[in-house]
């Protein structure tokens, strides 16, 4: 009996493995996998369909049974006889040995320990202004679980389970956390309203799953298929300056460096840094989704093909084309302070925040002040804004939606 796997190439491994075993005469069992919520060809729409807008989906989710218990690890595991021989841990060199990921061992605590600790730092920290604060990557403001889940050192229902039994103790109620909140409706409080944003991420988690058994094809291809013609440009050059963060925009270029630094990157900076990549640069999501494989030590098949379709206007539930997030605006939003581009930057930490998400708009003598000579040591925008936004608006027009 196992658990079965998530990925195309997993349940294609899952069923070799079950034929291999009938023909030995034992039946393999073969059950849902507990890293979800709910096993992702279980949810479908009246019609018998899969769905590919999140907000239905969840809604289908919310009223179906509440997800089941995540049960204790069991005292002791007897070992099939013949025990085979063991592998020391070592020997599996699952820690990263390159040189660049030296970092990560300050930021990371790989295991199911490490996972139970930043389970009670969310409780006892971000859950509670959660839903106000997610967005800002200067502060520690998610749970950074990522990682432990798409791992497996935590479930999912032991997540849902821990944040349910919080609002327990607050005498809340969970469905009313987690019902879509009413237009014009008064706000849930605190902790309700939060409790239930934070489980509507765990939704697009599940969604993410959802959508990679039905379309499996949609980590390399889109899943509407008239982007197959967009008009992608090629340019390396670019496609390396968005990599190493030297695009001359600072927000964009903190988010690359910290997940080259730490293989994690704070999801509105994952929206950022792919839309500048997509629409800016209009080199392929694919390239994107390559390098977040390759550096993110959340890295999922899933959820990374998700997230670049989303960005790219061609997946489930998708962004509209014309959304063209401004990387300038969006870091005075986010980062008002540049706490963030600060750490991730420094060549511009004396810079003050009025000027640090557009240094090349900075008066010459405030840039002196800071030490800084835009192209030395930080880049001039690789384009300009408003030329990369008109520019892909027109690319974007060559797939856009025919007019009824
Ligand atoms: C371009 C792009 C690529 C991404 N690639 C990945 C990836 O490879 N692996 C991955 O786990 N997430 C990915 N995400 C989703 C999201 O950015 C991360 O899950 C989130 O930033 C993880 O941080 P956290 O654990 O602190 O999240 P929290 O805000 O604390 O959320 C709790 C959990 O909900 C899930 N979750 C949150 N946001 C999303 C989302 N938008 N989509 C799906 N699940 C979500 C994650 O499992 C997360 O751990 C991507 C998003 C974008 C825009």
């Amino acid at each position: 009996m196992w658990a079965a796997g998530l990925e195309p190439e997993e349940l294609a491994d899952d069923d070799d493995v079950a034929a291999e075993l009938a023909q030995g005469g034992v039946q393999a069992i073969v059950v849902p996998s507990t890293n979800l919520l709910v096993d992702p060809a279980a949810i479908r729409t009246r019609e018998g369909r899969p769905y590919t807008v999140f907000t239905p989906y969840w809604r289908a989710y919310l009223s179906g049974p509440p997800p089941a218990e995540a049960q204790a690890a069991p005292e002791t595991l007897p070992a099939a006889p013949p025990a085979p021989a063991g592998l020391a841990l070592d020997e599996f060199q699952a820690e990263a040995q390159r040189a660049w990921a030296a970092g990560f061992a300050e930021v990371w605590q790989p295991g199911e320990t490490g996972a139970h600790l930043r389970l009670a730092r969310l409780l006892t920290g971000p859950l509670a202004a959660y839903a106000e604060e997610r967005d800002r990557p200067d502060r520690q403001s998610t749970s950074r679980l990522s990682p432990h889940l798409h791992c497996g050192e935590l479930s999912a229902r032991q997540v849902w389970q821990a944040v349910a039994g919080e609002l327990a103790e607050a005498g809340l109620d969970l469905e009313a956390a987690t019902a879509p909140p009413a237009w014009g409706g008064e706000q849930a409080p605190g902790l309700r309203r939060s409790a239930g944003a934070f489980l509507r991420q765990l939704g697009w988690r599940e969604f993410g799953h959802h959508l990679l058994r039905h379309f499996p094809q949609t980590p390399e291809q889109p899943l509407h298929e008239r982007f197959a013609a967009f008009p992608w440009r090629d340019d390396p050059a670019a496609l390396e300056a968005w990599r190493r963060g030297q695009t001359g925009y600072p927000f964009v270029d903190a988010g690359m460096r910290e997940l080259w630094s730490t293989g994690w990157m704070h999801n509105r900076v994952r929206l950022i840094t792919a839309s500048f990549l997509v629409k800016h640069l209009l080199l392929p999501w694919q390239s994107g989704e390559d390098w977040f494989w390759d550096t993110l030590v959340d890295a999922d098949l899933a959820d990374n093909a998700l997230g670049w379709q989303w960005v790219a206007g061609s997946g489930a539930d998708a962004a509209p084309y014309f959304r063209i997030f401004n990387p300038v605006t969006q870091g005075r939003r986010y980062d008002p302070d540049g706490v963030y581009v600060r750490r991730w930057v420094p060549e511009l930490a004396g810079l003050p925040a009025a000027h640090i998400h557009a240094p090349w708009l900075a008066p010459a003598d405030v840039l002196a002040a800071a030490g800084i000579t835009l192209g030395e040591g930080y880049p001039a925008p690789i384009v300009d804004h408003g030329e990369a936004r008109s520019r892909a608006l027109a690319a974007y027009d060559v797939v856009r939606r025919p007019r009824r």
